[in-house]
This record gives C-alpha cells, sequence and structure tokens, in this order.
C-alpha cells in the first residue's frame, strides 16, 4: 500500500494511553499551555519514519501545533506523572513532571511536551523550558542513539516569543521527546515513602509489562524484574563510562527503569580525559563526577531496593544487587574491549585499560580524539604521541598494547575498521552545542542541523564538519554547566 510507504497523516494517528490505568495517584491529567509564536526548529525525519509518520508532515502548520500542545492526534488524554526522587543524596518527597506533559502512546512510545506549561508537580517552576536546554535535550539524545547507548529520543524542536525568565528573560521553546518508559526510580520510591503499597505494586506490574514485558509469565517475576534493572543499569553505566559522558545530574528521579539515558541537564561530554570532571556547577562535591558514576548507579539502585521492599523479599534483591560489580566490569571490559580492537577481552585486560586510563590522566589528552587515533594505529606512534603532553608513559602503554595485539587473529586493516564503528569521530561536546546555541539565540538555526548530522552518525567522516573533530580549543576545555534551564 502506498499509504504504508510514505507513511502516515498527522490526522491519521491515533494515540493509547496505558499509564492512565495506573491508580489515580499516578498521575494527572492536565492539558498543555502552548507558547506565543511557535515556530519549528528542527524535526528528526529518521525517528517520524520510525514512527510511520509521513516526512511532509513534520512541515506544517498542524506539527508545530503538536508540538506546540495546541492540537492533539486523536485518543491523546493528556497527564503528567508524579514520583519523587533521592537529589544529591537528600530524598525530595514530591518531584514530578513539573513542565513535561504526556500526550500519549505511538507504537510503544510514550509522548511527552517538555517546556508546555505548569502541572500539578511543578512546585514553584514556571513549567517551561528554554531555547538553549531544549537544543541540548534534542540533539544530545539523538547522539546517544548515534552512538547506540540507549536513551529517550526527540521527534522534534519548536522556538517561540514566548518570554521566560531566567537570570535573564529567555525564549521558551517545547521538545516533544519519546520514551519507551517515562518511569523513573523515583516514581516507585513516592508509592513507597507513602506506603501506597497498592499502587507500588501496580506500578510494578505495569513497569513489568512496559519494558520487560518477557518476565510478564514467569514466575518471581518481581524478583527477576528487579535483578534485571540491576543489570541494565550497570550496561548502562559501563556505556557512559565507554564513550565519556557524563551525565551531571544522576538523582534517582533521572534514573530509568528501562535502562535508558534521561533528563538531559548539565551533562558533558569528556574533552580531556579526566576521571575526577564534575561538569554540573551545582555539584559542588562532585558527588556526580565521571568517576563516580558506576558508584552512584549501584547507590541509586539501592535506593530502588529500599523502595522495593514492600513487594519484594530485600535478601533477594541484595543478592541481586550484589552482582552489580560484576555486571558492571563484564560490561566495561566488553566495550572497552571493542575501543582497544581486542577480538576477545578477558580479565587480564582489565589491566591494560587501567594502565592506559592512568596514562591519559596525566597526558591531558582528548578522550574521543585519543580513541579515533588509535583506530588507526599501524605501529607508528607519531600521530598518537603529539595528542598528549608526554611521550615516556604512553610509549611504555602503546609496547603494552602492541604485545596484546599480537593474539588478535584479525590484521591490523581489519582490527581499523571494526575500531573505526567502536571509536566515534564526533561526540557533541558542550563547546559544539553552545556555538549552535548562541546562533540559535540570534535566529540562526543552521548549526542545529550540522549537529544533528553528526549526531545521528558519528563513526562517519563527515569530512565538511572536520573542524569539531579535533580536541576542544583550550578555552572551552572541562566547563561547568548550571542546571537552571
Ligand atoms: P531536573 O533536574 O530537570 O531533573 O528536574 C527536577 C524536578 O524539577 C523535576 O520534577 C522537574 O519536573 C522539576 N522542574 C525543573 N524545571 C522546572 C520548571 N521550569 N518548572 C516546573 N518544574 C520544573
Ligand atoms: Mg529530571
Amino acid at each position: 500500500m502506498a499509504d504504508s510507504i510514505i507513511g502516515m497523516k498527522l490526522d491519521a494517528l491515533k494515540l493509547t494511553n496505558p499509564y492512565l490505568e495506573l491508580p489515580a495517584e499516578c498521575h494527572d491529567r492536565t492539558e498543555p499551555s502552548p507558547l506565543n509564536k511557535p515556530f519549528l526548529i528542527h524535526a528528526n525525519e529518521p525517528l517520524a519514519e520510525q514512527l510511520d509518520i509521513d516526512k511532509d508532515e513534520l512541515y506544517t502548520e498542524r506539527f508545530v501545533a503538536f508540538v506546540n500542545g495546541s492540537w492533539h492526534p486523536e485518543g491523546s488524554e493528556p497527564f503528567a506523572m508524579c514520583y519523587a526522587g533521592h537529589q544529591f543524596g537528600h530524598y525530595v518527597p514530591q518531584l514530578g513532571d513539573g513542565r513535561a506533559i504526556n500526550i500519549g502512546t505511538l507504537k510503544g512510545w510514550h509522548l511527552q511536551l517538555k517546556g508546555a506549561g505548569v502541572t500539578k508537580y511543578s512546585r514553584s517552576g514556571d513549567g517551561r523550558a528554554v531555547l538553549r536546554s531544549s537544543i541540548r535535550e534534542y540533539l544530545m539524545s539523538e547522539a546517544m542513539h548515534g552512538l547506540n547507548i540507549p536513551t529517550t529520543r526527540a521527534l522534534a524542536i519548536i522556538g517561540s516569543e514566548h518570554s521566560v525568565y531566567r537570570k535573564t528573560w529567555e525564549k521558551g521553546a517545547i521538545v516533544l521527546r519519546l520514551s519507551p518508559s517515562w518511569v523513573r526510580f523515583g516514581t516507585f520510591e513516592y508509592f513507597a515513602h507513602k506506603k501506597r503499597y497498592e499502587e507500588l505494586k501496580a506500578l510494578v506490574e505495569y513497569a513489568i509489562k512496559e519494558s520487560y514485558p518477557h518476565l510478564l509469565e514467569m514466575e518471581g517475576r518481581y524478583i527477576r524484574f528487579f535483578a534485571e534493572v540491576v543489570q541494565k543499569t550497570a550496561r548502562l553505566m559501563a556505556q557512559w563510562q565507554a564513550v565519556g559522558f557524563q551525565h551531571g545530574v544522576m538523582n534517582t528521579d533521572n534514573m530509568s527503569i528501562a535502562g535508558l539515558t534521561i533528563d538531559y541537564g548539565p551533562y558533558a561530554f569528556l574533552d580531556d580525559y579526566d576521571r575526577e570532571n564534575i561538569c554540573n556547577h551545582t555539584d559542588a562535591y562532585g558527588r556526580y563526577s565521571f568517576g563516580n558514576q558506576p558508584s552512584i548507579g549501584e547507590w541509586n539502585l539501592r535506593a530502588l531496593m529500599v523502595a522495593l521492599a514492600p513487594v519484594i523479599p530485600v535478601e533477594v534483591m541484595e543478592k541481586a544487587l550484589a552482582r552489580y560489580g560484576s555486571y558492571y566490569t563484564r560490561a566495561y571490559l566488553y566495550e572497552m574491549g571493542k575501543k582497544l580492537g581486542l577480538e576477545i577481552v578477558t580479565e587480564e585486560d582489565g589491566k591494560l585499560i587501567e594502565h592506559l586510563l592512568g596514562v591519559m590522566q596525566s597526558l591531558q589528552v582528548d578522550y574521543t580524539l585519543f580513541f579515533r587515533t588509535l583506530s588507526r594505529y599501524d605501529g607508528d606512534r607519531r600521530a598518537l604521541l603529539s595528542l598528549g603532553l608526554y611521550h615516556k608513559p604512553l610509549h611504555e602503554w602503546l609496547d603494552d598494547y602492541d604485545a596484546r595485539l599480537k593474539k588478535n587473529e584479525a590484521d591490523t586493516a581489519q582490527r581499523h575498521e571494526a575500531m573505526l564503528q567502536a571509536n566515534p569521530k564526533y561526540v557533541l561536546k558542550n563547546y559544539m552545542l553552545d556555538e549552535a546555541i548562541a546562533a540559535a539565540e540570534e535566529g540562526e538555526y543552521g548549526l542545529i542541523k550540522d549537529l544533528f548530522a553528526i549526531a545521528h552518525d558519528p563513526f562517519a567522516e563527515h569530512p565538511q564538519y572536520e573542524r569539531w573533530a579535533g580536541a576542544t580549543p583550550e578555552k572551552y576545555k572541562n566547563k561547568k554547566l548550571s542546571c537552571s534551564s
């Protein structure tokens, strides 16, 4: 049928609202508050195709109205979700979608308008998102997807003439974001701390159905569910560490029960490798520093375990949680093995990786560029040596690496090919986003399109974007970002 090739018209979309089947305490029906004078900044064509939405529809007024919340597809029943969470280690009993409004589910993707106005859970917030933070979320979720890291997605971003006050007057924007699940660790904490165990149980059932449906018919599905969350979280942390991604606000309300990267705030990709790096301006003590992320993942799982204790035996959850370290190590070895071009990775290789990270820490070398350069290493060390401050430590590591590569069966060209698919040429560093944001604030959106193109396909060469493939310019390295967005 021609229709299925072209995709659906917006008028033909039919949304469902499975989350509304949960008890009334879990959500609040609320309508979006549209922005003044909205206009499309960018739409994600590949994702539209995946959703079977006609590409041409993305450039219509109806689509802008859709993202602005002033037009809903059939079946939409907008609502906000409540949750709680441990923020910087302290329990906050009442959080929730303060500025994200759910508008329904399409092909298993739950659609949210982020920045669409106040909800019951806005507390003192204005329910808005400013242009700069919306650009960051829009591009970054696509970048993570391009890097094959589990993440929420975004279908479009709109700008507006709506004034929003932060430290100064800025413009409001909305991102239409999508996820197979918006349930957070903090969603369980909310009901556990209120002693609403019926809702807690209903939520566990819901999360299993939504994100772990293979467990549905199994005996002991609750504990299996927790064990799988442990495993998925460990894997996600390993992927973040391997690619050099720092989330910045790993509060339990920003932890996905489905093991996805969610809520992009003051995140950063590493510039020079630094395990102590802190990207969040408000994180005075480095709780969410780059190197702490794996252990914070475990801390957050423990908070989840405490929340689930009324419905799942703690002793059994403790056993599942005790495996977090080994899951993480295995996943990290796997990821780093790919980056190093090793065909088979063993625990023994952990030493080679640790050695390299120690060397990188002292070399002050750009993390992404180093691995991309290593992907073409053929014994000639000059290109690698030129990247860092000191030669001796790198020579020592390369001696070990040369010896280790001898155990590979494939030839150098095959290793290069595999490594170029494991080590991105581009990651969206903050200085690049800042440039796109500065231009957007002047009404120029071309850089968003460019960054979207490399985010979507970060392993390709893209010669026209070469200027973003190098080390971060000195003055922009390892800057901190604020949460106020
Ligand atoms: P975040 O740090 O972005 O994960 O947000 C933490 C909490 O604050 C969540 O419950 C958000 O919904 C809420 N929040 C953040 N910004 C706003 C805002 N401008 N208006 C209302 N709620 C907000
Ligand atoms: Mg959040």
